[in-house]
């Protein structure tokens, strides 16, 4: 008795906020499914476009849509040039108007007129459960969330999409890579694919999506936008049936021995190692076949040559290194 009574005050008397100066996790949630009306209040305009919303970045100087608003109660945003994503919380902190998860609580609460107690706003914390992000994250999680899986899929469906609907832009990414339609078709399917995101090229790996940078200062070519290479790029094609492996240092080197038709009498597959990091754990993917080593023939190339030999040592059956000239961008 004594106790639904005292739940029931709680529940009455403080809506966004817990007795014990924490948050209350039920108005978190829902202020959390208020971004759209927290990103209008932002003056960020959105339209619909498909299961998605979008509209412009308001961080950086954007002409195409490129912010979208997503998930299935649109609870999850993010921009692709900036590399961002994130709930209407670190929406906050991103447009700078807060730099803390409490403040980004009250920015929040503030410009969707949802009570906040001010006694308890200052002290309110992030649920104990939840363990303080480390400062420096030198690897992306392995862990996906749904957003980020979403963000590969989407990839991957608009670059099919742009392919068969047979959008200029799929020529214009064709001319800038040197390769023709086919190439393209073969090298959009499987797991290991080609994505498209806001215009923009991006190789899609099973657990991350790399963006292939058109920055013209050349500041940096690539930048992975969602996960990591668990495996070399287009890896999936090696079955037991495949004999040789080339692998190359970079997708559009892959892209151009597979326009080279090394692939085609089904016994050699491409593949990629994202830039010349190669894991040791790779090696028992090579075991048996003979691996053509296609990396370019600069110093780091050389370097990565024999590193990746030594790696590959008791694993793979032969292997060779090419001096072929496979274009490389
Ligand atoms: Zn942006």
């Amino acid at each position: 008795m004594k106790k639904s009574s005292s739940t029931k005050r709680s529940r009455v008397s403080n809506e966004s906020s817990e007795p014990n100066g924490r948050f209350h996790l039920a108005a978190l949630e829902a202020m959390r499914y208020r971004l759209p009306d927290y990103l209008a209040a932002r003056g960020v305009e959105l339209r619909r476009n498909g299961t998605r919303l979008v509209g412009r970045c308001p961080v950086h100087d954007d002409r195409a849509p490129s912010f979208a608003v997503f998930g299935t109660d649109y609870e999850t945003c993010g921009c692709f040039p900036c590399g961002f994503t994130g709930d209407v919380f670190e929406v906050s902190k991103w447009l700078g108007r807060s730099s803390t998860f409490p403040e980004a609580v009250a920015d929040v609460a503030a410009t969707l007129g949802v009570y906040l107690p001010q006694s308890t706003a200052g002290t309110a914390t992030r649920p104990a459960t939840v363990p303080p992000r480390p400062a420096k994250q030198p690897e992306p999680s392995f862990v996906l969330s749904a957003a980020e899986r979403e963000t590969i899929h989407a990839a991957r469906l608009a670059f099919s999409d742009a392919f068969w609907a047979e959008e200029p832009i799929v020529d214009d990414i064709g001319a800038s890579l040197g390769l023709d339609r086919e190439t393209l078709r073969l090298a959009s399917w499987g797991s290991s694919g080609l994505g498209l995101a806001n215009g923009w090229l991006c190789y899609a790996y099973p657990h991350g999506l790399k963006w292939r940078n058109p920055d013209p200062t050349g500041k940096f070519r690539f930048r992975w936008i969602v996960g990591k290479a668990l495996a070399p790029w287009r890896m999936e094609w090696v079955t037991p049936e495949t004999e040789t492996v080339y692998v190359t240092e970079g997708e559009s080197d892959t892209l151009a021995l597979i326009a080279a038709g090394l692939e085609a009498d089904g016994t050699a597959a491409c593949v990629a190692s994202p830039g010349t990091s190669f894991l040791r754990e790779w090696a028992q993917l090579f075991r048996g076949k003979r691996v053509i080593l296609c990396f370019d023939t600069d110093q780091p190339g050389r370097t990565a040559t024999a590193s990746v030999a030594a790696i590959l040592k008791g694993h793979a059956f032969e292997i060779l290194t090419w001096k072929g000239t496979a274009s490389h961008e």
